[in-house]
């Protein structure tokens, strides 16, 4: 990157917030740097899983609804574009047991932004889904146009077409502005200065340890342990669509079907323990192994024995309620913060870059639940 030139805009970070953002940015034909201090989508990043579910089902918030819905169509148009087919159509189930007023809401909510979606009751869930205990279960909702992002490739395919579009990409670590009123510039690590009218920093779950005052007690980074089953040996029961990706809420579980052959994929919502993303452990927990074997047996008798086959660790960047956090530095007129995606973020990466985009070119309409203000610096989790 050439020192001496300056962009109209510098987007630290290139996880899908700050991919997205570029990339949106540089459509609007801005000069763009791009930088990052691992690469994007990296096995660090919150945006580094192979896969990411988007669903359109937020019970009765209907922001989100809303950009999932948008998300989703220029996730679609962008792979098309691309040539890229990184969205699979596993549909996504939704199962509800005692607590059932969260899936009436739900059923609201997509009525009302007219998403497509089936209701199923026990017998329909249990002739359908064989290969499922519905043990704890009532009924369900099906959203057959939803599933799965192929989350880290999808990242690398947004940064190379930023790039393509004229942005600039490049591997650095940037050191947090100082001083108050207008930045300039920013120093990587190396002492290499960046120009630039704008800075976003979508630093995901480093927010808080580059902007240590502001963020260090707002965004809570929590760790997040995934599992991946072995399928017994040429059984497509696990596989889509006759296992789409599923979500259960009161266990705080979700899945995944079995997808290039990575085997049946769970996970647990619930928050983890606070970490730092530089240095936590990436090796999974004896706990959490057992928890996730546990579940599995019940869940899926015929997967009772299965192996683990991979296993992942990542964290959630949490804000205290979970919405997101796009809002200006209170200091730096033309510093902002992009984050919080808080275990949902990835499906929204194409509303978060137009939304980001808008602020920063038109000066759009703002939403309060994004703002800094709203953050709080103890965790009451109520986006789910
Ligand atoms: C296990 C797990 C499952 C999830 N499941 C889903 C799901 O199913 N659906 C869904 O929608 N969402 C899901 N999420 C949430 C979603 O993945 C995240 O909210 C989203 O990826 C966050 O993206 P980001 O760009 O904000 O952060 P990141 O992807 O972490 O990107 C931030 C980037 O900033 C860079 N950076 C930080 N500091 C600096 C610096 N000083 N200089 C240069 N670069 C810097 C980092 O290297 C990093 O690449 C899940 C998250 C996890 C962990």
């Amino acid at each position: 990157m050439n020192s001496h030139k300056t962009f109209d805009v510098a987007v630290i970070g290139a996880g899908v917030f700050g991919a997205w953002t570029a990339w949106r940015l540089a459509k609007r034909r801005q000069r763009v740097a791009l930088i990052d201090a691992y690469g994007p989508a990296h096995s660090r990043a919150s945006s580094g899983g192979e896969t990411r579910i988007i669903r359109m089902g937020y019970g009765a918030d209907e922001l989100y609804t809303r950009w999932s819905q948008r998300s989703l169509a220029q996730w679609k148009d962008f792979f098309a574009e691309t040539r890229q087919p990184l969205f699979l159509e596993t549909g996504v189930l939704w199962m509800a047991g005692n607590e059932d007023a969260r899936l009436q809401q739900t059923i609201t909510t997509l009525q009302r932004c007219g998403a497509t979606f089936e209701e199923l009751d026990r017998g329909t869930l249990e002739k359908r889904y064989a290969q499922i205990e519905f043990d704890g279960i009532k009924r369900g909702i099906f959203e057959p146009e939803s599933g799965v992002l192929m989350a880290r490739r999808a990242v690398a395919a947004v940064v190379e077409d930023t790039v393509r579009l004229g942005a600039e990409y490049r591997c650095a670590q940037v050191v947090r502005p100082r001083g108050s009123g207008c930045a300039h510039e920013v120093a990587t690590s190396d002492g290499e200065k960046i120009s630039a009218g704008q800075f976003v920093f979508a630093c995901g779950p480093w927010l808080g340890k580059v902007f240590p005052d502001i963020l260090g007690s707002r965004i809570f980074p929590s760790r997040q342990e995934v599992f991946f089953f072995g399928i017994p040996a040429g059984d497509t029961r696990f596989a889509a669509p006759a296992l789409p990706t599923w979500l259960f809420q009161e266990d705080l579980v979700y899945g995944m079907p079995d997808i290039e052959g990575r085997g049946l994929k769970i996970a647990f919502d619930e928050h983890g323990e606070r970490v730092d993303p530089d240095t936590q452990s990436r090796i999974v927990s004896a706990a959490m192994t057992k928890m996730a074997q546990e579940y599995v047996a019940r869940r899926f008798p015929a997967l009772k024995d299965a192996p683990i086959v991979e296993t992942r660790v990542c964290q959630y960047e949490n804000t205290s309620n979970g919405d997101f956090l796009i809002d200006r530095h209170p200091e730096m007129e033309n510093v902002w913060f992009a984050g919080g995606g808080s275990g949902h973020g990835f499906k929204h990466g194409p509303e978060v870059g137009e939304y980001i985009t808008k602020q920063l070119l038109d000066g759009g309409p703002s939403e309060a639940r994004f703002s800094l203000e709203t953050k709080a610096t103890t965790q009451n989790r109520a986006v789910f």
